[in-house]
């Protein structure tokens, strides 16, 4: 029963305390070794809705309910072992509410042995809401920076495969800052600072200095974005180029506070512009020398022709000595020669031109070949060389193409098996048919040649030695034949090995 009102002067020391435990909103409590209430304030009526001098003698059993009471029960045991207890738990209330409490349990102990102990529990509800939200406060920060570093490194990466950079100029105060890869560009530590735009000049070739800072300038007036290629100087010395993007960002009242930008690795790209260039140049040239080679043998036919004609009619002419017709014999023999390498030349410069005229007809492989070798028979028995053809009667061998020009690089394959072979070396020809092309082999066994000479075998006018040796021609044949099998859809394949001999190949479309 609450005491009736008292006058100040009549309270004591123990109303005041009293009136004080009662005001605290925690629960305060004493509860002896028996586990029995010996005290209660009145926080214990708004907690549990209990009347706390009710409480008085009441079990701490009773008041927590079977559940809570087996909660608390290793702190209850604790105390009383002379342990004080902190712990949180979450007390239900009257009319549902639940409540986020911090207890304290602080044994009572005289001479050793615990009485009992006081009980102080403080709702921490608000605290706990607060630490919630923190928390998840701090979840989201956490997710957004987890967010940030993976775009920051997908960044990072893309820069690195791009071989971008980019930067940052803040005209005030005067800071820049660099992407890494911007200082991996230059070859520079990324952990140390970016150098200042003043300071920017043994970075860059002068020519390309002079550019950027002309361009820095503008666009510091102007506002207006660059994209410029600059030659770089690499922290080792080496050059290199890159294309500059910058623009200029604006502040609220329309100032330019700063500059930012990209330089991207285009070494690569320039290197290969450049080759482009000298290809185009060479090839250029290549087809000028052509074109002038291809003039010089056109104008050379005319006369040439006049030489034999007369040649021809001085060897006829009866009253002509035996001596006069001999001379004029090597006269026309010479001019003979002569006209075949005018030919040749026109023919090769006619291919490298792409004025090539060639026939595309079914041919019989087999006849062609026959009719070739006939021609070779004498020269083959002069060389000492055996001339054996090895197709097969019964192979057909229909193909694609121009039957001058097939014939025309047969007889150069099967001349030169025969000039650069041995005395009493084999020249053998064979034929293997495939899916889609038929291929002609005319296979010596004669001096042969090495990878060095292979590497040049069809280049024009080159006799891979041979023009110190006393066997006639001019470099021309291979070259010819390559180009006009190239022409007729087909080519030429070649393998040898030096001091053992040659195979040549004439690969062409077959007649399906
Ligand atoms: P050439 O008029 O010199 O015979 P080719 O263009 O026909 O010109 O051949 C180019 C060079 O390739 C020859 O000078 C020779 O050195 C080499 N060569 C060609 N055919 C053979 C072969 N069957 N065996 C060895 N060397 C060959």
């Amino acid at each position: 029963m609450p005491k009736p009102p008292q006058m100040q002067a009549d309270r004591d020391v123990n109303d005041f305390v009293r009136t004080l435990v009662d005001h605290v909103p925690s629960m305060l409590a004493y509860w002896d070794s028996e586990l029995r209430c010996r005290f209660a304030n009145h926080a214990y009526e708004r907690w549990f809705g209990v009347d706390p001098n009710g409480l008085i003698g009441t079990s701490l059993r009773d008041l927590l309910g079977p559940e809570l009471y087996v909660l608390n029960e290793p702190h209850i045991q604790g105390v009383l072992r002379g342990e004080e207890q902190y712990f949180e738990r979450v007390i239900p209330g009257p009319g549902g509410i639940k409540r986020h409490s911090l207890a304290v349990y602080i044994p009572d102990i005289v001479q050793g042995r615990v009485l009992g102990f006081t009980v102080q529990v403080s709702e921490v509800t608000k605290l706990k809401e607060v630490e919630a939200s923190l928390r998840a406060q701090i979840e989201t920060n956490e997710h957004a920076y987890a967010q940030l570093r993976r775009s920051e490194q997908a960044l990072r990466e893309a820069q690195q495969l791009g071989q971008i950079g980019s930067w940052e100029w803040h005209i005030e105060p005067d800071t820049v800052s660099w992407s890494e890869e911007l200082f991996h560009i230059f070859g520079l530590d990324p952990a140390g600072e970016a150098p200042g735009v003043a300071s920017q000049a043994p970075l860059f070739t002068p020519a390309s200095w002079k550019v950027l800072s002309d361009i820095l300038q503008s666009t510091l007036t102007t506002g207006e974005p660059y994209v410029i290629e600059l030659e770089y100087v690499k922290a080792d010395k080496r050059v290199g180029w890159m294309e500059a993007r910058g623009t200029a960002v604006r502040d609220d009242s329309g100032q330019i506070v700063r500059l930012h930008g990209t330089a991207m690795d285009i070494t690569a790209r320039r290197l290969m512009q450049e080759a482009r260039v000298q290809r185009d140049i060479a090839e250029a040239s290549n087809r000028n020398k052509t074109k002038l080679l291809s003039r010089i043998s056109h104008e050379l036919r005319t006369p040439l022709n006049g030489i034999m004609g007369y040649a021809q009619l001085n060897i006829l002419d009866p009253l002509a000595s035996e001596t006069q017709r001999q001379r004029n014999e090597v006269v026309l023999s010479c001019g003979q020669h002569m006209l075949q390498l005018v030919d040749d030349i026109l023919d090769l410069s006619s291919a490298e031109l792409g004025h090539m005229a060639v026939r595309c007809l079914e041919l019989n492989l087999q006849d062609i070949v026959h009719a070739c070798l006939a021609d070779f028979i004498p020269i083959a028995a002069r060389a000492k060389v055996d001339l054996v053809n090895l197709i097969g009667r019964d192979q057909s061998l229909q193909v694609l193409g121009d039957p001058t020009r097939v014939r025309q690089i047969i007889n150069n394959l099967v001349s030169n098996a025969i000039k650069y072979n041995r005395p009493h070396g084999q020249v053998a020809i064979t034929a293997s048919i495939g899916d889609s092309h038929i291929d002609l082999q005319i296979e010596d066994s004669g001096i042969g040649m090495s990878e060095a000479q292979l590497a040049r075998i069809f280049t024009p006018f080159d006799r891979l030695g041979a023009e110190h040796s006393d066997v006639e021609g001019a470099g021309l044949g291979l070259a010819l034949s390559h180009a006009l099998a190239g022409w007729m859809g087909g080519t030429i394949l070649v393998e040898s090995h030096p001091g053992q001999g040659s195979r040549f190949t004439l690969r062409l479309a077959r007649c399906l």
